[in-house]
């Protein structure tokens, strides 16, 4: 994490922030000579931005871009076409010369660094399309101006530099060939068009890193800034479009009965066809017949992207909760999803009521060839599929709602903070809809299996590295699993869930539509729980080490009321601690489970336990319940010999 001094020393307003901030960073460096896994974690220093507490600070800033996009969608071309108005507002202390935006397309461009990253039929790939951005002009403040693009990213110098406070036009007319396959984000199968990453956008200058310029490669999301966005989207008059945001002009391109429909799926808590399967496909469900096109208008108000998808041949479901409308956009051979509206109305209702309130006023899930990707207000998913691995997915694209469309981390730098802290509160939905999350592999025991069997062929990677160097076969554990399991680690077996969910809920409140960072994570629990993690983060977040606890040896003395005296012990990975649970069984089959703090590895990776007993131990087990993805289960308990 690069503290930008060069941006706040060129401040004379700052430099009181600077002497403030200097005695804390001196505090917060680690003990000469403590090498320990507990010695002070060492954060990016806190000033007027960032607290020490893990809040926003009293001068935190942030950007805003507002967009108003007009495309085209040529389905006979297989592309977009159109124009960008983007409203730049300065909230930054320094005045800019030049502005970075994502031209995210030109990954599809042949020669792209992620087309060389990632081979064409991956995942991640790009398919040897020759795609990218044809940029037809880029205007600032109404000039035509040259921009520099470096693959997946541009810069536009401004002829006059954007002071603090002040706004800027920049306005860029562009085309691209949409791929069939656009890294599993986007594309098109048969007449469904799902569309994003599909207008340039600005990228983010934050106080923490400047302009974050993370090409995308492929696997790396995004981190975006917020703004209002007006989108019309003209697409051939048999088409039906499912977007981000609030449909404006329905009386142009919804009959009559689709309107009708939509009325009474906004008061009922039961899905509503809004095309039924008999419709799908028809003239009738087009108001003006299907020739020629038809422009659909969309508003989105506080969101950081736009995503939009379009079919001739869609059926569509609503209903509503909480006040939040949820939709369902699929086609008839995707069975699984007759149920995807209600599915969707689920999931928004329990992240809703568990951690923060839904802020917009629609929910879209759209079935496609796109396995599982999010846009704010908008998803897609695989439509094959039974229905316990569409709601899975459906909970799992939505829960990125709220990480990382409420709480907008920097996914291309931190995929645990995304896809990990999604991965955690999708187990939930999962288990309130199947009893169980770990049936619909979205619960505890599935998180430590994938686990353990990457540390246990030794490609176990730290959570800190971005994803697109996360090894692609260990993204899977690595970006989701591990930080699932890690969180719940955590929760159930360090803070305790009402302690957690308390911190979890004031880390969403607070950074709620800001850019939190990791430490700004790692401060809110540890001042909200009152406990120093220096050491569970350095282990579990930053660390690969396996966890071993043991036991190993145990002493018994008696003595002379007829008791026993017993020194227990225990042994650990050094790099990677944990609190310890003991069971110590006694002769007559008493048992009793002791839980020690994690201070007890203070003194160093061996310590012993002592304690007086009625009468003789015949077993000491650590970890009883297996509660811990101990790597070594065969040193656990201790029988005499
Ligand atoms: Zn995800």
């Amino acid at each position: 994490m690069k503290h930008n001094r060069s941006l706040l020393a060129a401040l004379p307003a700052l430099a009181g922030a600077l002497a403030l901030a200097a005695p804390v960073a001196a505090q917060l460096g680690a003990e000469p000579g403590d090498t320990t896994v507990f010695r002070p974690l060492s954060l990016p220093t806190p000033n007027e931005y960032r607290l020490s507490t893990g809040e926003p600070g009293p001068r935190y800033w942030q950007q805003r871009a507002d967009y108003r996009v007009e495309a085209t969608l040529d389905t006979a071309a297989q592309s977009v076409s159109g124009s960008v108005g983007i409203r730049y507002t300065n909230h930054s202390p320094a005045p800019l010369r030049f502005v970075w935006l994502q031209v995210d397309q030109n990954l599809y461009r042949p020669g792209s660094a992620g087309s060389y990253l990632n081979s064409a039929d991956d995942r991640w790939g790009a398919r040897d399309f020759p795609g990218g951005y044809d940029l037809r002009s880029v205007r600032v403040a109404g000039a035509a101006v040259q921009p520099y693009v470096h693959d997946t990213m541009m810069r536009i110098d401004l002829p006059t530099p954007l002071a603090p406070g002040g706004t800027v036009a920049i306005d860029i007319s562009y085309a691209f060939k949409v791929p069939e396959h656009g890294s599993d984000r986007m594309g098109r199968e048969g007449s469904l068009y799902q569309v994003a990453q599909w207008f340039p956008r600005m990228a983010v200058l934050d106080d923490v890193r400047g302009w974050n310029t993370d090409p995308y490669l492929g696997q790396g999301e995004f981190y975006r800034e917020y703004g209002d966005y007006d989108v019309a989207v003209t697409v051939p008059a048999g088409y039906v479009v499912a977007a981000t945001g609030t449909l404006q002009n329905p009386a142009e391109v919804l009959t009559a009965a689709q309107r009708e429909r939509l009325a009474r799926a906004a008061t009922s808590a039961t899905q509503v066809a809004v095309i039924t399967a008999d419709e799908a496909g028809t003239a009738s469900t087009r108001p003006h017949g299907t020739a020629g096109t038809t422009t659909w208008r969309w508003r989105a108000e506080n969101v950081h992207d736009f995503a939009w998808a379009a079919s001739p041949r869609f059926r569509w479901d609503s209903e509503t909760v909480g006040g939040v409308r949820c939709h369902a956009f699929y086609q008839a051979q995707d069975t699984a999803w007759v149920t995807a509206a209600d599915m969707t109305c689920a999931s928004i209702h329990d992240f809703s009521t568990r951690w923060f309130p839904y802020p917009w006023p629609q929910a879209t899930s759209v079935a496609g060839p796109v396995g599982g990707m999010e846009y704010p207000m908008f998803v897609m998913v695989h439509g094959t599929g039974a229905s316990p691995s569409v709601f899975s997915t459906i909970a799992h694209e939505h829960g990125h709602e709220w990480f990382p469309m409420i709480v907008s981390s920097n996914e291309r730098r931190y995929a645990w903070m995304d896809e990990g802290f999604n991965t955690f509160i999708d187990q939930f939905p999962n288990a309130a809809r199947y009893g169980d999350a770990d049936r619909n592999n979205a619960g505890q025991g599935y998180f430590r299996r994938r686990y353990a069997e990457l540390q246990g062929a030794g490609r176990d990677q730290s959570l800190m590295l971005p994803p697109d160097r996360i090894s692609p076969a260990g993204l899977g554990v690595t970006g989701y699993r591990k930080p699932g399991m890690v969180l719940n680690l955590l929760r159930d077996q360090v803070l305790g869930a009402e302690t957690f969910d308390r911190g979890f809920r004031e880390y969403v409140r607070r950074w709620a539509f800001k850019h939190p960072t990791p430490a700004d994570f790692f401060r809110t629990m540890e001042n909200v729980s009152g406990r120093d993690l220096s050491w569970f983060w350095r282990g579990w977040v930053y660390g690969t080490e396996a966890l071993d606890q043991s036991v190993a040896e145990v002493k018994q003395t008696a003595d002379s009321a007829g008791g026993w005296n017993a020194e227990i012990r225990l042994e650990t990975s050094p790099r990677l601690v944990m609190p310890v649970t003991l069971r110590i069984t006694t002769e007559g089959g008493q048992t009793r489970d002791v839980q020690l703090p994690v201070e007890v590895w203070y003194g160093g990776p061996s310590y012993t336990y002592r304690v007086h007993l009625p009468s003789k131990a015949t077993a000491v087990t650590i970890d009883p319940l297996d509660q811990l993805p101990d790597v070594n289960k065969g040193n656990n308990a201790w029988k005499p010999v």
